[in-house]
């Protein structure tokens, strides 16, 4: 839902920066290692000392086109170019990206309710190194001194930049949710916003509705969640409205989210890729990726979120939306198992949502399978059931046999019987109303068989038999 006033559209693009899970850098053998010692992870081609020269990573490159084929997008033959700046966390004065032909271009970002998010382009480029501004709260204009840690300098990235189809911040987090859960299933990155593996810019402006114009925009910075991320852009897009309505109009500028305060503060006037003087880096060739290296790549892409979602939605007979939290966990394929061994749907998927938050552990499909089935046959309460899938989980193991260690005798439903007769005899009136359908005396039969069984019958089962012998009576 968009929080602006009537008539005001967002216009919302992001660029998404991925650390790649490689052991060493882009160019050099560095270890490529968050938290280490600062500036321990260095050497005169990441440091950019004169004579070194860059040698590209093979793991990099693959992880990189790895994750374009998983974005849907066209690997095609590409070359880095130098992006030239002077910044004192860039100590070559230019960064290692790709310009005008990056790796991989125009894919798409399915999300769970079955939209596409068009993707632009997945481009290599190294890291900068990492400054902390002292003094200032931490802000470079009010700062005392800066220290800089080379250590990120020259790590491999992709930069994901998305089209700019996003209309509301909900959409935005979305994006960077299904993001965030495809890096994790290729394995290309730990995609943790908070150590800075996965870094968000959302570039963001408005229009009224109905115009198709794209109006100046600003980038916002500095976003380490996914709340801050829709925070962020409901702030920044409502600013714009008060400019433009107040006959202003916004900057086209880097600003900096501010937690705390909420809100975003004017950072540096955003160059022009004219400002960068991009030329292709003249000591690194071609990448040349062959039909046959795009073919070993798909052949060995795991399942993606979307995919499993949908296989996922047609195993468990359940809408794709349904899905999402199961395929989230990871727990898909074990729900899926768990239904193939014979299972009933419905009650796997429940327990995969409600009581396997923390994954699957010990448990396997089988004895998933063979747990849902005892509970069907009202040989476990659902609290029973609870209990030995905690078990299960745990340690592993045979449901049946657990039950059996934990005192859960089955109930078997002739037991059950011979006691609803005993209390429908005790019973007679509240017995007459519900055969006439008032179902508010259910509870008065439910609890007498809970207190004679002390807990151990199948509520579910109890009110089936009430239910089997009201429409004979
Ligand atoms: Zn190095
Ligand atoms: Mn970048």
């Amino acid at each position: 839902m968009s929080e602006l006033p009537d008539g005001w559209e967002m216009v919302i693009g992001l660029e998404v920066h991925v650390e790649l899970a490689t052991a060493s850098k882009l160019f050099c053998g560095c270890a490529n290692q968050f938290g280490d010692e600062p500036n321990t992870n260095i050497c005169p081609t990441c440091l950019g000392l004169p004579g070194s020269l860059p040698v590209p990573n093979a793991q990099a490159v693959e992880f990189a086109m790895t994750l374009g084929r998983a974005l849907n997008c066209s690997v095609e033959p590409s070359i880095f170019a130098r992006k030239n700046y002077f910044y004192p966390d860039m100590p070559k004065d230019f960064q290692t990206t790709q310009y005008e032909e990056p790796t991989n271009v125009e894919g798409f970002v399915q999300l769970p309710d079955g939209r596409s998010i068009g993707v632009e382009r997945a481009h290599i480029e190294e890291d900068t190194g990492k400054s902390t501004h002292l003094g200032g709260g931490g802000r470079i204009h009010d700062a005392t001194a800066t220290l800089v840690d080379y250590n990120r300098a020259g790590v491999p990235l992709v930069e994901i930049v998305s089209h700019p189809v996003m209309h509301d911040a909900d959409t935005a987090r979305a994006y960077v949710a299904e993001l965030r859960d495809i890096l994790l299933a290729t394995g290309v990155s730990d995609a943790r916003m908070e150590e800075g593996s996965m870094r968000v810019d959302a570039n963001v402006s408005v229009r009224p509705v109905g115009n198709d114009e794209l109006r100046t925009r600003c980038e916002v910075k500095n976003i380490n969640s996914l709340r801050s991320l829709g925070r962020a852009i409901n702030y920044e897009a409502r600013r714009h409205v008060d400019l433009w309505t107040n006959g202003e109009s916004p900057r086209q500028e880097t600003r900096h989210w501010d937690e705390d305060g909420g809100r975003t503060t004017s950072g540096r006037s955003k160059e022009d890729a004219d400002d960068y003087r991009y030329f292709a880096c003249p000591d690194l060739p071609p990448l040349t990726p062959t039909a046959e290296d795009i073919a070993a790549i798909d052949a060995a892409m795991p399942g993606l979120p979307a995919a499993r979602r949908s296989a996922l939605a047609v195993a468990a007979g359940v809408e794709v939306a349904e899905t999402t939290l199961t395929v989230e966990r990871g727990l898909d394929a074990l729900v899926i198992a768990a239904i193939e061994a014979g299972a009933d749907a419905t009650a796997a998927m429940k327990h995969a949502d409600q009581n396997l938050s923390d994954g699957q552990g010990q448990l396997t499909a089988e004895s998933f399978a063979a747990l849902v089935a005892m509970e069907a046959d009202g040989a476990l309460s659902s609290t029973q059931v609870k209990t030995v899938l905690a078990e299960l989980v745990a340690n592993g193991g045979e449901p049946a046999a657990i039950a059996a260690d934990m005192g859960f005798e089955a109930m078997d439903t002739s037991e059950l019987d011979t006691l609803l007769d005993g209390i429908i005899a005790d019973s007679p009136d509240e017995w007459a109303r519900f055969v006439e359908g008032d179902r508010k005396v259910q509870g008065h039969f439910v609890g007498q068989i809970m207190k004679a069984t002390q807990g151990k019958a199948d509520g579910k089962v109890v009110n089936q038999l009430m239910t089997a012998r009201a429409a004979q009576s």
